[in-house]
């Protein structure tokens, strides 16, 4: 049976979309000297449909929403791009993103990546509460939201 491989049509550069993050204390301090040459060639694709920002395991491609993208909050956007950098330096390291022995709030590669995100966020001088609206999503539960924000260190 033939494989059914997905053309690269719709897999664009990062760096065309997201300008800058090669000067990004945050980003620089996740691929050090390696920054520009990951960037430069770290690919994304638009999702179709739901969700934001994730991490193809297979290719290590960052997943994007076009209309989160476009709509979503802007602050929001950033950390959630910290945030899939660090998975994307998870990925070339050969660690498991979606190991599922896990859940995913409790998962060491998503805590280990909220850390960082979190450190940024306070380092922008983000509130607890606001930082708390960040975490939130429509498919945490508040018990799961409260277990992440412990996991955390944040206040929620
Ligand atoms: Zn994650």
């Amino acid at each position: 049976m033939r494989r059914i491989i997905r053309v690269g049509t719709s897999t664009r550069r990062f760096t065309e979309y997201f300008k800058g993050f090669e000067k990004v204390e945050a980003v620089r301090r996740i691929f050090g000297e390696e920054t520009e040459e990951v960037l430069r060639n770290l690919k994304i694709e638009f999702m179709g449909f739901g969700g934001y920002m994730g991490v193809d395991d297979m290719n290590g491609h960052l997943m994007v929403n076009a209309r989160y993208l476009s709509s979503g909050n802007r602050v929001d956007i950033y950390l959630d791009v910290i945030h899939e950098l660090y998975h994307v330096k998870q990925f070339m390291e050969g660690k498991e993103l979606f190991d599922t022995r896990y859940e995913y709030i409790e998962r060491p590669t998503e805590i280990e990546a909220y850390r960082y995100t979190v450190q940024e966020a306070r380092r922008l001088g983000l509130s607890d509460e606001r930082i708390c609206q960040y975490l939130k999503t429509e498919w945490m539960s508040d018990s799961d939201l409260k277990r992440l924000a412990k996991a955390l260190n944040v206040a929620c």
